[in-house]
């Protein structure tokens, strides 16, 4: 499958990886829109959040288990915003499930 992000974490593009684990993968946003801008996506490709289901929802745990980590590796002990984009009316570009983690200064209070 032609998927960037699968492309990623299999290491066949380049990337600022920031953690890895058998289940995901954490590396910098290209264009960061924060200080701090991490995406972390599971290994496994999952289109976005509407395709998680009770047979992919593992990875979905492992990368929350994971942000907390990520989190305190990058320095965000103030707090942080974890995003995640879906479909057209979401502005998902990249149709493998990701979860922007920004921080590194107050972030604006207004998300849309
Ligand atoms: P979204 O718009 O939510 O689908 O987010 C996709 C994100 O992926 C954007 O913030 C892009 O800057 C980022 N992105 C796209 N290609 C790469 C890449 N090769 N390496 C790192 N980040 C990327
Ligand atoms: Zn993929």
């Amino acid at each position: 499958m032609d998927c960037i992000f699968c492309k990623i974490a299999r290491g066949e593009i380049p990337s600022e990886e920031v953690y890895s684990d058998e289940k995901i993968f954490a590396f910098r946003d290209i264009n960061p829109q924060a200080p701090v801008h991490i995406l972390v996506i599971p290994r496994d490709h999952i289109e976005s959040c509407d395709k998680i289901n009770a047979e992919n929802s593992d990875s979905v745990r492992a990368v929350f288990e994971a942000i907390p980590k990520i989190a305190a590796k990058a320095g965000l002990s103030g707090g942080y915003r974890v995003i995640s984009n879906v479909g057209e009316d979401g502005c998902q570009s990249v149709k493998h499930m990701h979860f922007h983690v920004l921080g590194g200064k107050k972030l604006p209070e207004n998300m849309g």
